[in-house]
């Protein structure tokens, strides 16, 4: 598989043996996709031992002795930056499976897929007694997988760097103390404006939804999407599947009221779908398209709901399609859509949540997490512990756990770790707006224009066509000239509020 990216002798025999594991995990991807999406109930028990056995298919083929003679040999070669990082991503992928013996993954896989029903059950009928028990046997197998791994100073360490290489508590420490210091005095001064209001009349207003299945689709067509290539459907948890550089699976869901939560989240698996669309072909089939750094996907998903779809020219666009809707959405115009939008006020649910108070939810789960995998608190203590937190950083206390601990998917698939990529994500996606800005224009007036065509060649020369080359970090150094930082995003936040609010500093 000759290409202008891979030349080197030894790289070409190990992608060609990698291309067994590849397909693996591309049915792999298949079949979570359909777990979500089209998978009876009932399903769960075999697919969770077909899942885990593919699992095992993969280490071994991973851990062949040959394969590895292959990834030493190439190390000590002369390789592309390309190269180098299929050996960086390999070492990783080696370095995990490695680490944890078959029956800790099998063991791993078996309890998740049986935490996915009984945290849906818990979370359904509100007990959170009927998820407790798979949850701190999740956070056991955590803990173990951590010391497996290894790591520095914090256990939670090898959890964090599972999702983005090299993340770790002592940044995200700091990291947080920054922005949750940003939002809480933000959040004061468009508390206290004039034009404060806490709720919106659309948040409550119903939609027919088989209309706003067409408008999704109409939206997707502001976005340019490619029809061939994107499916969209419908799932209780909204997510994106990468398939190929042809195949990238969305889903949303419909409420039947509150119409931008179905759009923000179709705009946001979009940024996801795109960004899996636009890798170099040639990494089809190689670690560079499975081996994502999370933050950098989250970026391209957030700089899509909230640069492009929360934003003034956007929703100028999205505001005849809006009234179709029904005659209560007939009465509301741009300005007042664009309010709605964009309404800030610190509530219980993550996806609904705002811009502003996004962060405070990402930092409470962060803060949780780091405690139960340290020890400090133990699973039952979830709901307690989570409602105090709530009413710390964000000021409202959950009355339910199904509004509380229970509200996301992520803990029932062992998914420890992964939250503060979100936050990242998001604050990066204000970089690349500025970036934007400097290289092509700013970003409302290429909006206005409906120049999203032009927008998402950037994104592809600057950011997407590289896949996993490049960690989180580089990339960011690449394109910004410095390590991650915070400051476009508080540029980004301040002048976009102080100016919805009028916020006179
Ligand atoms: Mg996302």
């Amino acid at each position: 598989m000759s290409s202008d990216f891979f030349t080197n002798k030894t790289i070409l025999k190990i992608l060609d043996h990698y291309q067994s594991a590849w397909a693996l995990s591309h049915l792999l991807s298949l079949s979570a996709w359909d777990s979500e999406v089209y998978m009876p109930e009932k399903g769960t028990k075999y697919r969770g031992i077909a899942q885990a056995k593919t699992q095992t298919l993969i280490q071994n083929i991973v851990l062949d002795s040959n394969f590895q003679e292959l990834i030493k040999k190439a190390d000590d070669e002369n390789l592309n930056i390309y190269e180098e990082s299929i050996i960086r991503l390999l070492k990783r992928e080696t370095k995990f499976y490695k680490s944890l013996p078959a029956k800790f993954l099998e063991e791993f896989e078996h309890t998740t897929s049986r935490a996915l029903l009984s945290w849906r059950k818990a979370k359904e009928q509100d007990n959170f007694d009927l998820f407790s028990d798979d949850l701190s046997k999740i956070i056991l197998l955590s803990r173990q997988k951590a010391d497996y791994l290894g790591y520095e100073s914090h256990k939670y360490n090898a959890l964090l760097d599972q999702y983005e290489e090299g993340s770790s508590v002592e940044e995200l420490d700091v990291y947080f103390e920054d922005v949750v210091k940003f939002i809480e005095e933000l959040l004061k001064k468009i508390v206290n404006s004039d034009n404060y209001k806490s709720s919106h009349p659309l948040s409550n207003t119903e939609y027919p939804i088989e209309l706003a299945k067409t408008l999704n689709l109409n939206i997707l067509k502001i976005l340019k999407y490619d029809p061939g290539k994107i499916s969209l459907d419908i799932s209780s948890h909204p997510f994106s599947e990468g398939l190929s550089t042809d195949d990238s699976r969305i889903t949303t869901r419909y409420e039947g009221f509150d119409i931008a939560r179905t759009i923000t989240s179709t705009i946001h698996e979009y940024g996801h779908a795109l960004y899996f669309l636009q890798h170099q072909e040639a990494f089809n089939t190689t670690p560079l398209y499975t081996g994502y750094s999370l933050g950098l996907h989250e970026s391209q998903s957030r700089f899509f709901e909230n640069h492009i779809g929360r934003s003034k020219e956007f929703i100028n666009k999205l505001s005849p399609l809006l009234h179709k809707l029904s005659r209560d959405y007939e009465k509301f115009d741009a300005n007042e859509f664009y309010k709605y939008f964009n309404l800030v006020t610190p509530s219980l649910i993550r996806v609904e949540s705002d811009e502003v108070t996004y962060h405070g939810h990402i930092y409470i789960r962060y803060s949780i997490e780091k405690k139960l995998i340290n020890g400090e608190i133990e699973a039952k203590d979830v709901p307690e512990v989570w409602n105090k937190h709530y009413e710390e950083v964000l000021g409202v206390t959950p009355k339910t756990n199904q509004e509380g601990c229970l509200q996301d998917i992520h803990w029932s698939m062992g998914a420890i770790g992964y939250f503060p990529t979100y936050s990242q994500g998001t604050v990066f996606a204000a970089a690349i707006n500025e970036r934007i800005a400097e290289d092509i224009g700013n970003m409302s007036d290429l909006i206005h224009e409906g120049k999203i065509d032009v927008i998402q060649k950037w994104l592809f020369q600057n950011i997407h066509q590289y896949g996993a080359t490049y960690i989180f970090e580089e990339l960011s150094k690449k394109l910004t000239g410095e390590k991650f930082v915070t400051e476009p995003w508080k540029r980004y936040l301040s002048n976009k509020y102080s100016d919805i609010y009028n916020i006179i500093d």
